[in-house]
């Protein structure tokens, strides 16, 4: 999923500093799960601005809402008639949802309630941690399942660098190293023979954006 973390406050009241009503809208996706901006951290959000802002002498007036998924067209429609009301929106969607959410409705300002980190996986109670870099272009397969992109510091195809110690990254020492991780499941696997496969240098035209994806076999169908 999208990992994302809460803005601090502060910035959040900076960019809403010359507004006197705005929306903080949340979405039940990712961002829900990880914590970051479904309903409930709308809810804690739009309390906290009015409550700044009460301080200040300056009170805003806030609406609050939270649809599916802030990605998807159809879903956005939804908040149309809040839309209709306010100055500007505070989104607590990711990167994509925001963007989305701003290109429907271009006449107000969306601000960012979220900083996007990755894509990522939820490993504990509150612990988040990166496994795909979105490459365009999987070599899974050849890696025992681990991510060499997004698991190596350095991003390397072809096996470690050298600098590891005790499987731990030469970045830091709270690091697993990727290729070590890569070396011990492939080992675990029997397939080790693996690792004499060279993958060829990577295309990354296929990670620069924008990227599209187009689906013939379902835009055919409308
Ligand atoms: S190889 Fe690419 S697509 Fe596959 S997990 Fe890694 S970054 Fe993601
Ligand atoms: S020590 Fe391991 S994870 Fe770190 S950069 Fe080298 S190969 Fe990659």
């Amino acid at each position: 999923m999208i990992v994302a973390e809460r803005k601090p406050i502060e910035k959040i009241l900076e960019m809403v500093a010359p507004y006197k009503k705005i929306l903080v809208a949340g979405c039940y996706g990712c961002v829900t799960v990880c914590l970051a901006g479904g309903e409930k951290e709308v809810g804690i959000l739009a309390s906290q601005i009015r409550m700044a802002r009460s301080k200040e002498d300056n009170p805003i007036e806030v609406l609050e809402q939270t649809v599916e998924r802030q990605c998807d067209a159809e879903y956005l429609e939804k908040f149309r008639d809040n839309i209709a009301q306010v100055e500007a929106v505070v989104s607590l969607a990711c990167g994509i949802g925001i963007q989305y959410l701003a290109e429907k409705y271009p006449k107000t300002p969306v601000f960012p309630g979220v900083n996007t980190l990755f894509l990522g996986a939820n490993i504990d109670v509150g612990k988040w941690e990166e496994r795909c870099m979105a490459c365009g272009d999987c070599v899974l397969d050849k890696t025992g399942g681990i991510c060499p992109i997004a698991r190596c510091s350095k991003h390397l195809l072809n096996g470690p660098c050298g600098g590891s110690q005790y499987g731990k990254c030469e970045v830091s020492k709270d690091v697993p190293c990727g290729w070590q991780l890569i070396y011990d499941r492939l080992k675990e696997l029997g397939q080790l023979d693996k690792l004499k496969e060279i993958i060829p240098p990577k295309n990354w035209l296929r990670a620069k954006g924008p990227r599209t994806l187009v689906r013939e076999d379902l835009t055919l169908e409308r």
